[in-house]
């Protein structure tokens, strides 16, 4: 019987059979041909990395068990004891804990760069410094990153830039295009888009680098399950539909955020009076995503009482999933900061941030008005 699904099966096993020695030694010798083990490849992981290479215009990707394991793998990719590296400031709590917490105790140091200085390197860099880890749309303030200026100052002193696309999506923006060396998602977001999968996704701009990252993959054991790569890639099919939902709700909920008199600052790149508007108009070619930040009074009750209140958002950590949700940075993804760091990034007790999703705006907003009110 001649079996031909349109849909690629789950190849649930964690091995693959070998008729003879012949057959082992073409699985060494012809790379890609077959599979031996799912830690070290299986299609459905395959599938996904190599969709995901696809749309960001890649020379090779892998999958991985989560975005921290993608991030992790990246330095890995660049990064020997004795190196360092640079961060942008504005970063993902789970970035910046990898980095201080674990990075640190095998000999890998970090130094912190401020978004105001990210295009002027030069005072940070040291003879050991490899790379930059910037995000093209930071969490939680939503600051965007010029990342052609970025990639191009990065290069100047010898560094590579490895991006964090989680809250753009290529559907926004490609950083590979536009100049930068690795770029990759927590797939956890906006590629699976249901909040039913932990997965990562890196990508590389060259062949060498992509099969720095297998081999890192591989052997540390980052890799993705058959069952989390089959969802994450039925997920990434609508995504380009589901980010312009997306951000046109998250459009409409900035602009009734900004009147309300509840509300003391909206943080969102698709307002006018958003600083970097401009260079996140053209790198997300009209569109912003469905992200959003914004300020209550600072009062914890204020913001629990809000909490309590919204029916459509509810208070679940993590974003991008097709139905809205809130989460409070300073209690969860940015708790592990200094108080002075917080402070500095503009990370108070009144901030929410909103994860807009694709259900009918008009009942978003008037939840979040009676909530408000
Ligand atoms: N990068 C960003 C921007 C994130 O927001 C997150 C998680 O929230 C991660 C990376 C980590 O991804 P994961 O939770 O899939 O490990």
């Amino acid at each position: 019987m001649d079996i031909r699904p349109k849909i690629t099966p789950i190849y649930q096993t964690s091995v693959f059979k070998f008729q003879d020695l012949t057959e082992l030694e073409t699985y060494f010798q012809e790379p890609g041909s077959s599979y031996m083990y799912s830690r070290n490849g299986n299609p459905n992981s395959d599938e996904l990395a190599e969709a995901v290479n696809k749309l960001e215009g890649g020379a090779g990707a892998v999958a991985t068990g989560s975005g921290m394991a993608t991030i992790f793998a990246a330095l890995m990719a660049y990064c020997r004891a004795g190196d360092h590296v640079l961060c942008a400031a504005d970063i993902y709590g789970g970035s910046s804990a990898l980095l201080n917490a674990e990075l640190s105790r095998v000999g890998i140091t970090v130094t912190y760069v401020p978004f105001e200085q990210l295009y002027n390197l030069g005072q940070f860099v040291q003879p050991t410094t490899r790379l930059l880890l910037a995000e093209t749309i930071s969490n939680p303030l939503l600051r965007v990153a010029d990342l052609r200026r970025l990639a191009d100052e990065c290069h100047r002193h010898d560094l590579k830039l490895v991006v964090d696309n989680t809250f753009a999506s290529p559907i926004l923006t490609k950083p590979l295009d536009l100049g930068a060396d690795i770029t990759l998602h927590s797939v956890t977001k906006y590629i699976s888009g249901h909040s039913d999968v932990t997965a990562g996704v890196t990508v590389a701009a060259d062949a060498e680098t992509a099969a720095r990252l297998r081999q890192i993959t591989m052997i540390y054991g980052l890799t993705l399950s058959p069952m989390e790569s089959w969802l994450a890639v039925r997920g990434l099919k609508t995504l380009r539909l589901r980010v312009r939902e997306h951000s046109h709700n998250a459009l409409a909920i900035a602009k009734m955020l900004q009147q309300h008199p509840a509300v003391r600052a909206v943080y969102y790149p698709g307002l006018p009076q958003h600083e970097q508007h401009a260079v996140a108009s053209e790198q997300g070619h009209g569109l912003f995503g469905g992200m959003l930040s914004f300020k209550l009074d600072d009062d914890p009750e204020a913001v629990s009482d809000f909490m309590r209140r919204v029916k459509r958002f509810p208070f679940a950590p993590s974003l991008a999933g097709v139905d809205s949700s809130l989460s409070y940075p300073l209690g969860t993804s940015h708790r592990n900061l200094t108080p002075e760091q917080q402070e500095t990034l503009g990370i108070s007790v009144g901030l929410v941030r909103l994860s807009v999703g694709i259900e009918p705006v008009e009942e978003l907003i008037a939840d979040l008005e009676q909530a408000l009110s």
